[in-house]
């Protein structure tokens, strides 16, 4: 007998096969059989008549490591059908944390949820909390290359020694031996930005080989230096021997327009060439960042207290005025001050939702002198969302086969804390926007491989051989979701606004959405390649 039938539905089974009339069947955390059930006996039967069954939905690229602490519920996430969140990006993870650099760890999370206190060292200790509090969804850790580097070495901005490029090459090793998924670097973002390729390198074979992990990339460059940076994070899987996975794929600021079809030709070369490369993409023209990633990248040098005294002080202030606007700086770009929106910024909550420009003229300021106040006010946090991207790049991405959708967001909820500030919308919007504002309404992508590019390629990308494919055998992370009605509702106004159209949801078996409500089930787990 099985525990649960979904009957009565058209599944997709996230390969990209067309869709076919077949009931579900589940029995414990796995799926027993697709196909005519009518004849077979289940604890319960969930009729889902009309609706599209398919694999719950892995978002490849999240930043919900801070967020899930304090939503287990992940109540945004899942309830867009996303069943494995891939967490640690762009080079930031929780863990490892080394005695020596404890201070710097706190300083550095943008948002550090109650109760977090960065009292573990190894990955494993820090993994364990998932397990010991219980989550909603499943959980794939990335090991952040700014992590290591701030436990090696703090924030100094300069090549490592032997011993500190050992010490990252081991806390990696011991990482990957705890459970994590790969490396992942932000190359943008300090300390990550102080490190040259063959750093990376030395860590990210570590990664690779016999664990079986892969590197993800927040390249070096989104604008003008986009294809060097591509051609370096391939690099990188070529020397280390593991694939690689470009994060959120984009051309930033109008001059760099139309140059993720170049960006996207290197991906293929790289195909040709025998090595994995993929990418990643989400549905905006908007991209979201911290504040303090407009600055120039040596104003953290020595970390967060060492970055204040630079924004206070004036012979400081002139110097990254001057490079803000010139060369690399976020203001070459062809965006303005009026494309910058404050996302969250709790100190100064009347800023939040509003442009830089906007709010420097309401306080008679120089646009450049509310941003500077805004992030020492924040003490060095807030982010920002910027409008900077191109929707012909997007869609060329989304077309590309081998991309798949990230959110690049996190698991908030419309209530309490995580219902704070007007952060991307994409935390809400993502998977539910791609089906049915760019499948279903633009025919840009079928629904069938709208649905392989969240299921069976990030599970392949991820190794997990029992995921992201609906068949029997496999584990039962299974989402049904209305096609014709599903929608992303959240705005850049309003962000805190749930998608609609994703009736039920299934990790391993348990039952976390249900009728379009969340049921406090908690069943998900820390998932590792197999
Ligand atoms: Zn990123």
């Amino acid at each position: 007998m099985l525990d649960l039938k979904l009957a009565g539905g058209t599944v997709l089974d996230g390969t990209g096969a067309p869709a076919r009339r077949a009931d579900v069947g589940v029995r414990g955390d796995r799926i027993e059989s697709v196909g005519d059930l009518a004849q077979e006996r289940a604890g319960r039967t969930l009729d889902v008549t009309g609706l599209t069954v398919t694999p719950g939905f892995i978002d490849i690229h999240s930043h919900s490591d801070w967020r899930l602490w304090g939503n287990r519920r992940a109540e945004s996430k899942i309830r867009q059908g996303v069943t494995t969140e891939v967490v640690g990006n762009c080079g930031f993870s929780p863990a490892p944390v080394s005695d020596e650099f404890r201070g710097e760890m706190r300083g550095f999370a943008l948002y550090v949820p109650e109760g977090m206190d960065f009292s573990w060292s190894s990955t494993r200790d820090y993994l364990r909390h998932y397990e010991d509090e219980g989550v909603a969804l499943n959980v794939v850790q990335l090991i952040g290359h700014g992590t290591l580097r701030l436990a090696a070495m703090g924030f100094a901005r300069r090549p490592p020694t032997a011993r500190e490029q050992a010490t990252m090459e081991r806390l990696m090793d011991e990482s990957m031996a705890d459970g994590a998924a790969g490396l992942a670097t932000g190359l943008i973002y300090a300390p990550g930005s102080y490190a040259a390729t063959d750093e990376i390198v030395g860590i990210a074979r570590r990664a690779g080989g016999p664990r079986y992990g892969f590197y993800a990339s927040h390249i070096r460059g989104e604008g003008a230096t986009l294809l060097d940076a591509v051609r370096e994070a391939i690099q990188v899987g070529r020397e280390a021997g593991l694939p690689v996975q470009v994060s959120h794929i984009k051309a930033a600021g109008r001059p760099h327009w139309g140059r993720v079809k170049d960006a996207l030709a290197l991906v293929d070369a790289a195909r040709g060439e025998g090595l994995d490369v993929r990418a990643d993409v989400y549905p905006y023209t908007a991209s979201s960042t911290s504040l303090r990633t407009l600055m120039p990248d040596w104003v953290l040098e020595g970390g967060i207290e060492a970055m204040l005294g630079r924004l206070t002080d004036p012979a400081s202030r002139a110097r990254i005025r001057t490079e803000i606007s010139g060369g690399a700086g976020i203001l070459s770009r062809g965006i303005g001050w009026e494309d910058v929106m404050i996302a969250n910024a709790p100190a100064r909550p009347d800023a939040q939702g509003r442009r830089v420009s906007e709010i420097a003229a309401a306080r008679g300021q120089d646009p450049l002198d509310a941003a500077f106040d805004l992030l020492v006010n924040e003490a060095g946090r807030g982010s920002v969302i910027l409008f900077q991207l191109d929707e012909a790049d997007f869609r060329r991405a989304l077309a590309h086969p081998q991309v798949m959708i990230g959110s690049d967001g996190s698991s908030l909820a419309v209530e309490g804390v995580m219902g704070a500030g007007k952060p991307h919308p994409r935390n809400y919007g993502t998977f539910p926007r791609v089906l049915g504002h760019y499948a279903r309404d633009e025919k840009l992508i079928s629904l069938p491989e709208a649905v392989r590019k969240m299921t069976g390629l990030p599970a392949d990308r991820l190794g997990l051989a029992d995921r992201g494919v609906l068949r029997a055998g496999a584990r039962a992370d299974v989402v049904a979701f209305d096609a014709a009605r599903i929608i992303d509702r959240a705005t850049y106004e309003e962000p805190h606004r749930y998608a609609a159209g994703v009736s039920h949801v299934l990790v391993n078996g348990r039952v976390v959405v249900e009728g379009g409500e969340h049921t406090g089930a908690l069943p998900g787990r820390v998932l590792s390649p197999s």
